[in-house]
C-alpha cells in the first residue's frame, strides 16, 4: 500500500468535490510551500528544539553564561527593531567563538528563532557543510546557475549565520568566497551572527580585513556594548573544561 505524505489530497494537492464537480487546492500545498521555504534557508527542525529556554546554564563555566547573556540580549535587540518596523538594516553583528562543544550552535539557533516567529527568516550557513553543497553545484553544468542564485541570497537576505567559520578547511575559494559576503553586507549594513572555534587566528585564515570587519561590527555604535563573546580556553588547560557533552562524565 502506497503511503501518502498528505492523505486528504493523496499528494495530488487537490481535493476534488465530486457531488458539486469541483476542485480545491489543498491545504498541505501551503505547508510544503514553506516547507521549501524554510529549506531554501536551511532552516531545520533544530531551530525549534533548541532555544535559550533548554540551555542549561547550571553548574556553567562563567565564560558561557556570559555568551547566553549576550547571545540573550543580542537577540531581545533584534526582535525589538522588527516589532518596532525597523528592519535589520544597521544592527550590530554578533559573535560567539569558542572550543568545540560550548554550545556555540544552540545559542544562535536561540537566537535567531524569535524573528522565524516575527517572519523575518535568518539564512543558516555551516561552513563546512554549506560550503561544499554550495559549489558542487559548479560541477554540475545544468545546475551551475544555482552558484550565483544562492550566492544572492546569502548576500542579500535579512540576517546571515554563518556557523564554525574556518572549521576544518580553509580553502582559497572559500576564503574569497567568504571575503566577498562580508564585505558586500558590510557596506549595505546587513547583520551577520557567526561562531567559530578560532579567534585571533582568523586574521591569518580570512585575513586582515575580513576578520576585521567581522570583529569591528559586533560593537554596537549607539551603546559602545560588544556582541563577542569568546568560551575559549586558556592555555594548559582541559581541554574537554567547557564541553558540555562531557560534563557529566568527569
Ligand atoms: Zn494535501
Amino acid at each position: 500500500m502506497r503511503v501518502y505524505e498528505c492523505e486528504l489530497c493523496r499528494d495530488s494537492g487537490v481535493i476534488f468535490n465530486l457531488e458539486k464537480n469541483v476542485g480545491y487546492v489543498c491545504s498541505c500545498q501551503e505547508r510544503k510551500k514553506l516547507k521549501r521555504l524554510l529549506k531554501s534557508y536551511n532552516i531545520s527542525d533544530e531551530f525549534v528544539h533548541k532555544n535559550f529556554g533548554n540551555f542549561t546554564l547550571k553548574g556553567m563555566d562563567k565564560r558561557v553564561v556570559n555568551a547566553y547573556m549576550i547571545a540573550k540580549e543580542y537577540s531581545d535587540g533584534l526582535v525589538d527593531r522588527v516589532k518596532r518596523g525597523e528592519g535589520l538594516r544597521g544592527a550590530p553583528w554578533m559573535g560567539l567563538l569558542g572550543t568545540s562543544g560550548c554550545g556555540k550552535t544552540h545559542l544562535v539557533t536561540a537566537a535567531a528563532y524569535p524573528l522565524i516567529e516575527l517572519g523575518v527568516l535568518p539564512m543558516f550557513f555551516n561552513w563546512v557543510q554549506s560550503f561544499t553543497e554550495w559549489f558542487a553545484y559548479y560541477n554540475k553544468p545544468e545546475e551551475a546557475y544555482k552558484v550565483d542564485e544562492i550566492r544572492q541570497r546569502i548576500y542579500n537576505c535579512d540576517i546571515l549565520i554563518v556557523d564554525d567559520i574556518c572549521k576544518e578547511s580553509q580553502k582559497d575559494t572559500w576564503i574569497k568566497e567568504f571575503y566577498g559576503i562580508v564585505d558586500y553586507r558590510y557596506r549595505k549594513q546587513l547583520p551577520i551572527i557567526y561562531t567559530s572555534e578560532y579567534f585571533y587566528q582568523l586574521v591569518g585564515f580570512l585575513s586582515k580585513a575580513t576578520a576585521g570587519r567581522l570583529f569591528e561590527k559586533t560593537k554596537n555604535p549607539e551603546t559602545g556594548k560588544m556582541y563577542l563573546a569568546k568560551m575559549l580556553l586558556a592555555e594548559n588547560e582541559d581541554p574537554l573544561a567547557l564541553d558540555y557533552r562531557f560534563r557529566d562524565i568527569f
